[in-house]
């Protein structure tokens, strides 16, 4: 089972969306991590055949995709950025609903929505009208009928944006649990996010792809390159200047500085073990000063 993308592009009116991207997925999860705007739904859009590329081509199974999308969306569960549900429908009458447009038997569906609904954890909620449930319930659902059918590609657009802090640890364990036996797309701009599920990172700025590797070997590669030490709040501007800094812990003290730099910034300053976010900064942010 593989999905891939060679010298994949897409320009909208006037915006290059994406260029040349090329990447192979197998099984897995795979953390698909940019800032806003760098063109992750549109990569999205394109792997679920809704949109199509100005240039280059997706593969699924080795058959192209633009030429021929109903090989791919027979088993491919898409939960978009904008999932919208009807209001006045219950969550049980909204998977029936998607379960006949995925071509569904009836006796299939009422069995598999019976089994999702327990795995999204709604089944005390189902009947009652979506318009009244929350923020992460309204993503459960939407889970829930991407995961209708049993679908080999998954593929999960921003699915933390709107969620509460347990109900993203909640969302973070249902995803983990499905990426054996298919191939898991998540796309966030949130690194912890895909910190402890992703087996897999491609990191995406500006339409290009930046990084595809497994997260240790990410973190490796930044290894000898984090430092922090201290420093005091009237310093910090001019260091924000100079390094790129990832984090700043406020200490009785002063400052705590967390940076990238390929040389000890300071004598006073330790190295410490690299984290997602350095990796992500470093390839996504610019120092300050280059920005000026
Ligand atoms: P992300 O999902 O990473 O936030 P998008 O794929 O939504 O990024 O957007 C990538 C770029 O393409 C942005 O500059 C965005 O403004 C532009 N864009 C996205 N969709 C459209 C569209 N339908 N028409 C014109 N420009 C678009």
């Amino acid at each position: 089972m593989s999905i891939e993308t060679r010298n994949l592009s897409k320009a909208y009116k006037g915006v290059q969306a994406l260029t040349d991207f090329s990447m192979t997925l197998t099984p897995g999860i795979l953390g698909l991590l940019g800032p806003n705007g760098a063109g992750k739904s549109t990569l999205m859009r394109m792997l679920a055949t809704i949109t199509r590329p100005t240039a280059g081509t997706i593969l699924w199974n080795g058959r192209d995709v633009v030429k021929d999308p109903e090989a791919l969306r027979s088993v491919l569960g898409y939960l978009p950025q904008d999932f919208g549900v009807y209001p006045n429908l219950s969550a049980q009458e909204f998977l029936e609903y998607m379960a006949a447009i995925k071509g569904m038997s009836g006796a299939q569906a009422r069995r598999e929505i019976s089994d999702l609904l327990d795995l999204v954890n709604l089944r005390d909620a189902a009947r009652r009208p979506l318009g009244g449930y929350s923020g992460g319930m309204r993503q459960r659902v939407g889970i829930a009928q991407a995961l209708l059918n049993d679908p080999q590609l998954l593929i999960v657009d921003e699915p933390t944006v709107g969620l509460d802090p347990e109900e993203r640890v909640r969302f973070r364990n249902l995803l983990s649990d499905l990426g054996s036996e298919r191939i898991v797309i998540l796309s966030t701009h949130i690194v912890s996010d895909v910190e402890s599920t992703a087996t897999d990172i491609a990191i995406i700025h500006k339409g290009h792809l930046k990084a595809r590797a497994r997260p240790e070997q990410l973190l490796k590669q930044m290894d000898g390159s984090v430092w922090e030490w201290m420093a005091t709040s009237e310093e910090l501007p001019a260091l924000k200047k100079r390094f790129l800094v990832s984090g700043t812990i406020r200490r009785m003290d002063g400052v705590e500085v967390r940076a990238v730099s390929a040389e000890r910034p300071c004598p006073q300053a330790r190295p410490v073990t690299p984290n997602l976010e350095d990796v992500y900064l470093t390839m996504v942010a610019q120092r300050q000063g280059e920005q000026a």
